[in-house]
């Protein structure tokens, strides 16, 4: 079962569940923690805040299109993106948390009310790809639960509910798929059937492990829990293909 098959408020409650497991990692560092560096190439702890209440702005837009019916996409470009987050991370500790409270509730209030008529409506992610506005629900919950790991210190993909996993995979599958990556990579997860990336390529590499370690595997956040064996791997586990 996935994500997008629980009703919409069992999703919404999923994405409040990853913010309060966002918060509660940030709630346990000091301001001048937040100065050090997170894993993800070039980002602070500041970048990473700034972005998450940045990302919360930007569905908040998703939700003002879907309620007006007048477009007002995620970000006016790529490079506004990254200024604003450039920008926001230079903030003072105690205005990165204020922003993450604020867009948090704001993203909330948007959520409670919101029209039972506009979840359908179609709007656009930062991606290009056209989608119903419904499905902030599920970019929120991936951008809060997989962020509160990047926090790192001591966010875990063994907390995020397995629905969450089962999701993030498939996504990550998806968009190797969309971008013609992975041939020959098989993906096992514990007590499941694996996965051929792209089935029609021939398989050559396959990273096996339980849901947890192989999602984080492929979301990029290290090998720690897989194992690998194939032709080229020699053992060895390989990096993931790009995802986003
Ligand atoms: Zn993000």
């Amino acid at each position: 079962m996935g994500f997008h098959d629980l009703d919409l408020n069992e999703q919404l409650l999923i994405a409040r569940r990853g913010t309060a497991y966002f918060a509660q990692r940030l709630a346990e560092l000091t301001d001048e923690q937040l100065h050090e560096p997170t894993g993800l190439a070039g980002w602070s702890r500041r970048h990473l805040l700034a972005h998450v209440g940045y990302n919360a702005a930007a569905l908040c837009r998703l939700l003002d299109w879907a309620a007006t019916g007048i477009e007002t996409p995620m970000y006016a470009s790529p490079e506004q993106r990254g200024r604003e987050i450039g920008e926001g991370a230079t903030l003072s500790a105690a205005a990165l948390r204020n922003l993450f409270d604020h867009t948090v509730a704001r993203l909330d209030e948007k959520w409670r009310h919101l029209p039972a008529a506009a979840w359908e409506a179609q709007v656009r992610t930062a991606q290009g790809r056209l989608v119903p506005v419904s499905e902030t629900a599920w970019m929120r919950t991936r951008e809060v639960w997989i962020h509160a790991v990047d926090l790192g210190n001591g966010g875990r993909f063994g907390d995020f509910p397995d629905v969450v996993l089962d999701s993030l995979l498939a996504d990550i599958v998806g968009m190797w798929r969309r971008k013609d990556l992975g041939a020959g990579l098989v993906l096992a997860v514990d007590g499941g059937e694996p996965v051929a990336v792209q089935p029609e390529s021939p398989p050559t590499e396959k990273v096996s492990g339980p849901l947890a370690a192989v999602v984080r595997w492929a979301a990029g956040r290290g090998a720690v829990g897989v194992s690998a064996a194939g032709v080229s791997a020699g053992g060895e586990i390989p990096e993931p293909p790009h995802w986003l």
